[in-house]
């Protein structure tokens, strides 16, 4: 067989970063602030809804396609309560399995083969596969360091919409740069979806994650945006459940239903008896989220104080658990090459942020580390990241 085993349109994506770092933090016995999930898991009570679901028989036959009812209406609620907008739970409610599902049933619904797609460079590493998978064609905008934040050059934007934009494929807060989109900035995104007729897919799953004078504006909530704007959240990073793979969209009926078509090809279903639990989770009272918002606070203002004195020049996110550093102070250019030695060097694992840049080069002295871990284990690291100084 001459032919490669993989199609053309997924060559380009290999195993991920994130397999080979951990297996080389697990090899070394570094701490892992790689991959980007809790070291602790989420709230005792909600843990607890899920066996009662169980246990109750709820969810564990195929639930309904579209979500639990419960979910649907505390999503619903959720956005109501937050944001002001509404949505009917039966229409323009979606469950998924994960946000991640959420964006690959989005882009296969709404892209046609030859479309652009613009995604914000550094990008999630699922949106490149995903527009490949639905034969688009990716369009990075990219986000540059600016007076110790990373900034949307709005021209650049503008600029890289073409006759064959289908959408904008945003993220704020963003991972992995911290960065959360102002209200000033969002509105321009919006000016231009609606001048060229694009639609926007926003991944919003850092929602809660904000911090300081830093506020979420879902895009959807701007005017004139609500009809073109597929909002994604997810259950995972908000509540620490990550491996319960609990997403949702909400959008238009319209929308909703063309997201339906190719969800329903995916997994049909998921997360039966989690989805009740999510249920209440949405509707825990304002201490919870401000709790989550807190104790992350603390844990990156440790962990960026602990960069800095190791010598990293640090780039302080207003949002998400994760921080961008630039490696060029340490006396080191290329991302790769850092983190590999990093292990040896200082028994921690961080993540290359090339590996989430077209553009490779204008991400190569960049390196990411999460906080999403125990104040210990972030100490531990402060403590080894040390020996670079
Ligand atoms: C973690 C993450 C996701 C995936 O969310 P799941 O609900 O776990 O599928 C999607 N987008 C971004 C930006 C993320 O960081």
């Amino acid at each position: 067989m001459t032919r490669p085993l993989l199609n053309r349109r997924l060559a380009e994506f290999g195993t991920t970063i994130f397999a080979e770092m951990s297996a080389l933090a697990a090899r070394t016995g570094s701490i892992n602030l790689g991959q980007g999930f809790p070291d602790t898991d989420g709230p005792e009570e909600i843990r607890e809804a899920a066996v009662r679901a169980l246990r109750d028989g709820l969810g564990n036959q195929y639930p309904p396609g579209p979500g639990v009812p419960e979910l649907r209406r505390a999503v619903a609620d959720h956005q109501r309560e937050w944001y002001g907008l509404t949505y009917d739970p039966d229409a323009e409610v979606l469950v998924t399995a994960g946000a991640t599902e959420a964006i690959a049933a989005a882009l296969l619904a709404l892209v046609e083969p030859g479309d652009e797609v613009i995604a914000l460079e550094p990008y999630y590493d699922s949106y490149a596969a995903c527009v490949a998978m639905a034969g688009g064609t990716r369009v990075p905008v990219t986000l540059r360091p600016h007076e110790g934040a990373y900034v949307l050059d709005l021209d650049e934007l503008r600029a890289a919409v073409t006759d064959r934009t289908r959408l904008i494929l945003l993220n704020t807060p963003h991972n992995p740069t911290g960065t959360v989109l102002t209200r000033a900035e969002l509105t321009a995104v919006a000016e231009l979806a609606i001048e060229r007729d694009l639609l926007v897919v926003t991944d919003e799953v850092y929602e809660h994650l904000v911090f300081d004078d830093a506020e979420h504006v879902p895009l959807a909530s701007l005017p004139g945006m609500r009809e073109r704007t597929v909002t994604i959240g997810s259950a995972g990073k908000t509540f620490s459940f990550t491996g319960w793979k609990v997403g949702w969209i909400t959008a238009s009926p319209e929308l909703t239903a063309a997201v339906r078509s190719a969800k329903q090809f995916l997994t049909y279903v998921s997360s039966g008896p989690f989805q009740y639990a999510i249920a209440e989770a949405l509707r825990l009272p304002a201490a919870y989220f401000d709790g989550l918002r807190a104790d992350l606070r603390a844990k990156r203002d440790l962990l960026s104080e602990g960069l800095a004195q190791a010598g990293f020049e640090v780039y302080r996110p207003a949002g998400t658990y994760f921080v961008t550093t630039d490696i060029r102070p340490l006396g080191a250019d290329d991302g790769f090459a850092f983190c590999r030695s990093l292990p040896e060097r200082a028994g921690v694992v961080a993540i290359p942020n090339a590996v989430f840049y077209d553009h490779r080069e204008a991400g190569a002295p960049f390196v990411r580390f999460a906080f999403c871990k125990k104040t210990e284990v972030l100490e531990e690291a402060v403590n080894r990241l040390k020996r670079l100084a």
